[in-house]
């Protein structure tokens, strides 16, 4: 059976709301709405919205938040597998560590995973742009955002919703109990495939290097300038590099 999925018309932050309300449902659940007015990105920032034309969504998970940095990369994956899917035969879709899906280089959606304070529950929020025209991100200042519309792929927000959570809420569902047990190993081969950092410069405050592999853990190695090589936590640092020039 499907885990159960509800339907918003309107939240200030889905993540705010399945915290606010985290017994909604047992089990894996999810909330999502086309209309999110409030929007929240990692490290405070702001996730930009635009009603009727973005997925915001948040799944409810019944264990601790034991690896919050490693699920978000686990979700950034089954987002790109569950666009792909959708879209067959699919857009072209990468991922900037930790959890940035990308769209032709351009964020398409985010991801913020957190603990509901003094529960055993996690919450794993994903903004995915469908339909917005350049236009909404231009208003917005985000020259590094895309939605899928942009590259011409033919989402519509009203009828795509639905299924992507289905989809996304079952994937998660289905593999976060493999995540708490096996850690991240199991995905690594999947992640580093899309991973647009290998390989590349990076930088972050406090340092620069090039991009080596992402481990077990879910943290990206760096062969840092000038050092040896240093394992960057997703909660601590935004890698910058892909957006744009050093
Ligand atoms: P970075 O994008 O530098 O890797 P991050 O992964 O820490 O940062 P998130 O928490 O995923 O960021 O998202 C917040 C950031 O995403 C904002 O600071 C803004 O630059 C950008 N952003 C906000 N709204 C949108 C949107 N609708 N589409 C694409 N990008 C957005």
């Amino acid at each position: 059976m499907s885990a159960p999925v509800f339907c918003l018309p309107r939240a200030d932050s889905t993540n705010a709301w399945a915290k606010a309300h985290p017994d909604r449902s047992g089990g894996v659940w999810a909330v999502y709405t086309l209309d999110q007015t409030a929007g929240r990105g990692r490290l405070g920032r702001a996730w930009a919205g635009a009603a009727g034309q973005a997925l915001y969504y948040t799944a409810v998970l019944p264990w601790a938040p034991a690896q919050l940095p490693a699920l978000g990369l686990l979700a950034g994956l089954l987002v790109c597998e569950a666009l792909q899917d959708r879209y067959a035969p699919g857009p072209d879709l990468t991922l900037k560590w930790p959890n940035d899906v990308l769209l032709a280089g351009k964020k398409l959606a985010g991801i913020l995973c957190e603990g509901v304070p003094g529960r055993d529950k996690t919450v794993c929020g994903i903004g995915i742009n469908l339909c917005q025209p350049a236009a909404v991100f231009a208003a917005a200042g985000l020259p590094h955002a895309a939605s899928l519309a942009m590259l011409g792929i033919g989402a519509d927000a009203k009828r795509d919703a639905a299924p992507l959570a289905e989809a996304l809420t079952d994937a998660l569902a289905r593999e976060a109990p493999m995540l708490a047990a096996q850690g991240f190993a199991p995905y690594l081969d999947r992640y580093r495939a899309a991973c647009v950092n290998l390989g590349r410069r990076v930088a972050w405050d406090g340092g620069a290097g090039t991009a080596l592999d992402v481990d077990e853990s879910g943290r990206l190695l760096v062969a840092e300038d000038g050092s040896g090589t240093v394992r960057l936590f997703t909660g601590e640092v935004s890698v910058r590099g892909i957006y744009g020039a050093l």
